[in-house]
């Protein structure tokens, strides 16, 4: 008996691992489909500086519109585009798509670009590339988007391959204009070493240390600890994932102004975030024009 339910246990198992193995390479060609039939998709979400509630940029952030099951967020992708490799093919459409769309936003006014950076997700393969920053040059060349309104978000895994590759594309890359953020900090090896030696010119603080740092004291206090290197360090700082107006009222009390959270905005479309800009321009423009209601 015992026996008999061990053999269906190991029989249960390898269907399971059957159906796991298929159902991931069913998704693996799903998503090679969905570049061809362009059901990749850049939603946009604010990054703001709460000093003056002025809009400094934007994240792209990847959605696939799958036809059957709708719109489909990256955690539930994401593993397969790296570990597949078509990250790569993705990857080079994603750049080219937020250059296009930041050149568009720049030349319909919306945004200027000394004061307004959009944020691409860089992921270690595709930053591994040998002809990488050959690659960001030219999605700047074709899409005629200024460098310097381009942040490129990395993340710590990049730098464990090869620091010196590392540093030395980062450093091209710095040359012609564009900047560089350090995403999820705190969560991977956040070795002071690494981060001395690398031109980056912001981190962004993990959400999962915003979530709670009104309630653990242990989050708190590495949120104190990351401002206080962000300081020593002179990078600028965005904290992620800001969701209530307490954790906002403790950041800003720890020094940190700049947020990108659904206390301001989730991500967006395209056309919604145009929407968000203009009236953000607006705003700025008109600070004493009398509000529609008071007509
Ligand atoms: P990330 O780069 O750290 O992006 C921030 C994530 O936090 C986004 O999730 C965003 O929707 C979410 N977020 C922002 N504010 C809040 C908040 O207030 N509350 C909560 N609960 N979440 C918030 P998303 O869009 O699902 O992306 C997940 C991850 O997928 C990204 O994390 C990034 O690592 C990856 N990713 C997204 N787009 C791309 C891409 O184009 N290329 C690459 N390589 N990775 C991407
Ligand atoms: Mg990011
Ligand atoms: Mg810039
Ligand atoms: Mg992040």
């Amino acid at each position: 008996r015992a026996k008999d339910s061990g053999r269906n246990a190991i029989q249960l198992f390898r269907s399971t691992m059957q159906e796991a193995a298929s159902e991931r390479l069913r998704l693996e060609n799903d998503l090679r489909q969905a570049l061809v039939r362009g059901e990749f998709e850049l939603h946009y979400q604010p990054q703001v500086d709460a000093r003056d509630n002025r809009i400094i940029g934007a994240e792209a952030l990847l959605r696939w519109q799958h036809p059957n099951l709708g719109p489909q967020s990256p955690g539930s992708f994401i593993r397969v585009l790296e570990e597949s490799g078509l990250v790569l093919d993705v990857g080079a459409w994603v750049l080219d798509e937020a250059c296009r769309t930041g050149q568009r936003l720049l030349a319909d006014g919306l945004v200027d670009a000394d004061h307004f950076d959009l944020s691409v997700n860089i992921s270690p393969r595709q930053f591994r590339q040998s002809d990488f920053v050959e690659r960001v040059e030219r999605s700047l060349a074709s899409s005629g988007l200024p460098a310097h309104a381009l942040t490129l978000e990395i993340t710590e895994g990049i730098v464990i391959q090869n620091l010196d590759d590392t540093i030395g594309k980062m450093r091209r890359l710095k040359r012609l204009g564009v900047s560089f953020a350090m995403d999820d900090f705190g969560t991977g090896y956040s070795s002071l070493t690494y981060l001395k030696r690398l031109p980056v010119d912001a981190l962004k603080i993990d959400q999962s240390f915003v979530r709670d740092s009104t309630l653990d004291p242990n989050d708190a206090e590495i949120i104190r600890a990351i401002v206080a290197m962000a300081r020593s360090l002179d990078l600028e700082m965005v904290a992620e994932g800001v969701e209530r107006p307490e954790q906002l009222a403790f950041l800003e009390q720890q020094g940190c102004h700049l947020y990108q959270g659904y206390l301001f905005s989730k991500p967006v479309p395209l056309a919604e975030f145009r929407a968000l800009l203009t009236l953000s321009r607006q705003g700025e423009e008109a600070p004493c024009a009398s509000s529609p209601g008071q007509a």
